[in-house]
């Protein structure tokens, strides 16, 4: 069996009341792999979690973990165990009582279950509140508590659903580094389910990004970022600019030349052959824009055109300005720390990106743009 094939869900379908939650879903995932499911509020992603734990039976499809068919298996019977974003703890049981549990509904013999449960104490950082109960640990404390609980089993496979939903955004950046960690220590495939891009982007190996019960795209991090497939994942994965251009020529080495009004003609990456005259969507990110008052060498003018800055926010480490160029609004992203003098409010400028930064994300109208 080769390692990307650990966990196989394969054209799985579900459907509540004729409404689809999850429609024609295949993913393979490695065996030790962080793998993500992303997207917005009810696009199937705690259906197609739910599937794999066996808490939901698929319509249609299969469901493969190390090569052996779990699609009919009870819960009890799965190699998998959950985190759930309510942490789902027993209040009157002491965090050690906690993670013992599972290894006592098991049968374990008890030195083997203390043994366990001093380690995942140690792991999950937890040692000094061995002896409380849920009810005394910050939020923080109690997800590490249904970790440790699920970690203690050692499954196959950990599905976590928005683990780390419940809780503030600094405490949430402290958690994706202990999962990491804990990641690395244990070495689990897990599946993790999350709505926020950003938490996806850091923690996992590899994403799929699900819409209305579909996978759009599965990719790396960088991949999905620098890559999107369609204008669903641009939009969703990040801040982005979306062109309305038309299509120049094609130009070597997987370029192609546009028109964009209020640009110019400049070069943008196309992943596939578009002819002459086709509508396509370019995106461009707020980062990717460099600005300067001075105007660029002519060897450097052929992505490059005149701007006005219109808004300009300070945002901490960066500014975010909006920018207008002919009939086109444009976000961009400046470092504090950009290089030479800046353009400030209503300032005119000269905006410039590299052919490598625009990419052709899709037709206007996909029945007449591609070749
Ligand atoms: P969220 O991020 O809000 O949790 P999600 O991507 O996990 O969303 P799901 O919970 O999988 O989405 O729901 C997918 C769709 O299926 C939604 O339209 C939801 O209303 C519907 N659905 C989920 N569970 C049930 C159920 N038990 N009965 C009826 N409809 C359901």
């Amino acid at each position: 069996m080769p390692v990307q094939d650990f966990l196989v869900i394969s054209q799985v379908c579900k459907s509540y009341s004729g409404h689809p939650a999850v429609q024609e879903v295949s993913l393979n995932v490695a065996r030790g792999e962080v793998f993500s499911l992303l997207g917005p509020s009810g696009c199937g992603k705690t259906t197609l979690l739910r599937m794999v734990a066996g808490f939901e039976r698929p319509d249609q499809g299969r469901i493969l973990l190390g090569g052996q068919d779990i699609t009919e298996l009870p819960p009890e019977q799965r190699p998998v165990n959950t985190v759930f974003q309510n942490y789902a703890l027993f209040p009157h049981l002491s965090v050690w009582e906690n993670i013992a549990f599972g290894l006592r509904m098991a049968r374990r013999g008890r030195a083997e279950i203390r043994a366990a449960v001093e380690k995942m104490l140690v792991l999950a950082r937890l040692e000094d509140h061995a002896r409380k109960r849920p009810g005394q640990l910050s939020g923080g404390q109690r997800q590490r508590v249904a970790i440790a609980r699920a970690l203690v089993n050692e499954p196959q496979v950990l599905l976590l659903d928005e683990p780390l939903a419940a809780l503030d955004l600094k405490l949430r950046q402290h958690m994706l580094e202990e999962l990491r960690g804990l990641h690395r220590q244990v070495g689990s495939t897990f599946i993790y389910v999350t709505h926020d891009q950003e938490e996806a982007l850091s923690l996992s190996d590899r994403l799929a990004v699900m819409n209305a019960g579909r996978v759009e795209q599965v990719a790396v991090p960088e991949e999905l970022y620098q890559a999107p497939a369609n204008g669903f994942v641009a939009g969703f994965i990040g801040d982005a600019n979306f062109l309305n251009a038309e299509v120049q020529e094609m130009l070597p080495g997987g370029f192609v030349r546009v028109q964009i009004e209020g640009m110019g003609r400049p070069a943008v990456q196309a992943a596939a052959d578009w002819r002459t005259g086709a509508a396509v969507r370019v995106m461009v990110r707020p980062e990717s824009l460099h600005l300067g008052l001075e105007r660029p060498a002519a060897s450097d003018r052929s992505n490059c055109f005149q701007a006005v800055v219109e808004e300009v926010s300070f945002l901490g480490g960066h500014e975010r300005l909006r920018l207008r160029a002919g009939s086109l609004s444009l976000v961009v992203k400046r470092s504090r720390g950009a290089e030479g003098r800046q353009p400030g409010l209503s300032e005119p400028c000269w905006v410039r990106f590299a052919p490598e930064a625009g990419r052709v994300i899709e037709a206007v109208q996909p029945t007449c743009g591609a070749k």
